[in-house]
């Protein structure tokens, strides 16, 4: 299950997996007709999206009578969980914090969601710790420029 969380899943096949998800089981023509209406797509688009799907074992595949029923073999939760850690791994660890600061800005939320975050940000008050360490590459962030130092380096060689 982890390895397959870690399998991508692209923009259009995330389109798929939200039908499948929504229904738990699904034929081709079930996902086909919610994806023609909202994405105006072939019949051929989907059926290779299902096919793709299939071979990451991202969908398992059963035959009944003479048809497919298509079920997921991630949950969504696992997959958004993917997908959000795969976002941070593109920022340097410092820039964690203000990318999730922008994500919440530009977020419609409920009280609700409000309340969670506020939860949220009380428990991480908890465990935050001074100064969060970059761990990037020499040449993929200005950190050292900041006065950061690298892994590579030693402290006392600046
Ligand atoms: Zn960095």
């Amino acid at each position: 299950m982890a390895e397959l969380t870690q399998k991508k899943i692209t923009d259009a096949e995330w389109e798929v997996m939200r039908v499948v998800w929504t229904n738990g089981q699904a034929t081709s023509r079930e996902i086909i007709s919610v994806l023609q209406e909202k994405m105006d797509w072939k019949q051929a688009t989907v059926k290779t999206l299902i096919g793709r799907l299939v071979d990451k074992g991202l969908l398992a595949t059963e035959p009944i009578g003479n048809k497919f029923i298509y079920s997921a073999n991630v949950s969504e939760q696992e997959s958004v969980g993917g997908a959000t850690e795969d976002l941070l791994a593109h920022v340097c660890t410092k820039k964690v914090g203000s990318t999730i600061a922008e994500l919440i800005e530009r977020a419609t939320l409920s009280h609700a969601d409000v309340a969670l975050l506020e939860q949220v940000i009380a428990a991480k008050k908890l465990t935050a710790v001074a100064e969060v360490k970059c761990m990037c590459t020499p040449g993929q962030c200005n950190c050292k420029q900041n006065g950061c130092v690298h892994k590579e380096e030693s402290p006392d060689g600046k």
